[in-house]
């Protein structure tokens, strides 16, 4: 097929634009270009909107299904709070995560319970502070790898039990040649305090993300078109595209794949409640699935008999899977340096979200990093410029 008809030009008042791919970032630059007064086709590759972020309800149970795996949305960003609430009914969720290590549960994040528990003991926050402080390795100053991070905040009993097995197991390589970063994505705490995450606004959309994605693009001047992946030679049919695939797909994976985990889920069904909480982690490496996740718990306001849980496992990604998580190791930046040299290089391309800029982001911050694009591509309409391949840099 050929793309819709050329729009008046990057000077005309409304342009005719394509976003390539209808998952959050997609959906988020789609609306807000629509309401900008512009003219938008959106191509999808898969049958439904929201990309990895897609919820449907099971036909059988009734139980909204997060089919790639759990989504809980969290924030400090008012805007983008403010945002998503336009679309959907956010209902209040706290999300509260349990690991089994050597065949015991604990409380996660590691907070007062899960030292106590886990040492046999009964501090208080300062003595328990003082325990970690003795436990923890004060050499090293600065840690760059994940093992080094945990070493050097929880100490290596803490770090063994609940932190080197999960991690092998989902990332399949060594904590000592991962980033910092990743475990920087987990509190420490020394109060009572379970909450998996600390931002202000945390909750789950009442009939799915899905639904949120899909209101987002019902608009006049938006064509979704699903089951169609974009093609790079529909370039020239557009003024401007925002791209949110993958950026070494865009490139026929020129310079060689993009590494990505991606995640088996081996679905069961239980009479009632199978776990008590919405996700089990499992830390041994005995163990091969990284945790289960019961999906009727994402919505504790709704009831139901049955139960539709997801044993996850994590692997490599092949060709022909859906890539989850960038593993963004020195192979895979260098390689990403060259697509990134050659995007810059782009006229007329934007290269969004977590495949385009190859990141582990969160729901929030892609909505953000779309909100902001999109307001990149207005201010360069605005004032003649160029508009930038990436509105953040991905290196
Ligand atoms: N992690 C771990 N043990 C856990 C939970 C997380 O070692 O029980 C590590 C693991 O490397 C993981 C990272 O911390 O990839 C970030 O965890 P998060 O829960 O944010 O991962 P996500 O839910 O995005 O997969």
């Amino acid at each position: 097929m050929s793309g819709p008809q050329r729009g008046p030009g990057i000077a005309g008042l409304s342009a005719n634009l394509a976003v390539a791919g209808a998952g959050l970032s997609g959906a988020v630059i789609a609306r807000e270009m629509a309401e900008a007064g512009h003219r938008v086709t959106v191509f999808e590759g898969r049958d439904h909107v929201a990309g990895n972020c897609h919820t449907k309800r099971d036909a059988e149970t009734g139980i909204l299904l997060h089919v790639y795996g759990p989504h809980i949305f969290h924030t400090d960003d008012e805007g983008v709070w403010n945002y998503v609430n336009r679309f959907q009914t956010f209902r209040p969720y706290l999300h509260r995560v349990k690991i089994t290590s050597g065949g015991q549960v604990y409380s996660l994040p590691v907070n007062l319970h899960t030292i106590n528990q886990f040492f046999g003991t009964a501090m208080g926050p300062d003595a328990a502070r003082s325990f970690i402080a003795a436990e923890a390795d004060a050499h090293i100053e600065s840690p760059e790898t994940f093992e080094e991070q945990a070493l050097r905040f929880v100490g290596r009993r803490l770090y063994e039990a609940f932190f080197k097995g999960y991690t092998e197991k989902q990332w399949g390589c060594a904590p000592s040649s991962l980033p910092a970063a990743i475990l920087k994505r987990l509190p420490l705490r020394f109060n009572y305090d379970d909450r998996y995450f600390s931002h202000r606004f945390q909750a789950m959309p009442e009939t799915g993300y899905t639904d949120m994605v899909a209101r987002m693009l019902d608009h006049d001047v938006i064509n979704l078109r699903l089951n169609t992946p974009f093609r790079r030679e529909w370039l020239p049919d557009f003024d401007h595209v925002f791209y949110s695939g993958p950026i070494d797909a865009f490139y026929g994976f020129d310079e060689g794949r993009l590494g990505y985990r991606t995640l088996d889920f081996e679905r069961f069904i239980h009479p009632g409640d199978y776990q008590g909480c919405a996700v089990m982690n499992y830390a041994d490496r005995s163990i091969p699935h990284t945790r289960i996740t019961e999906h009727k718990h994402f919505a504790p306001w709704e009831e139901h008999g049955a139960s539709i849980c997801y044993r996850e496992t994590s692997r490599a990604c092949g060709e022909n899977d859906i890539p989850y998580y960038p593993i963004r190791l020195v192979q895979e930046k260098q390689q990403l340096s060259r697509y990134v040299a050659r995007a810059a290089a782009e006229k007329g391309v934007s290269f969004v979200g977590r495949l385009g800029t190859y990141r582990y982001l969160d729901m929030d911050v892609t909505i953000r990093e779309a909100l902001d694009c999109a307001a990149l591509f207005q201010h360069c309409r605005k004032h003649d410029l160029p508009v930038p391949a990436f509105a953040i840099a991905p290196l």
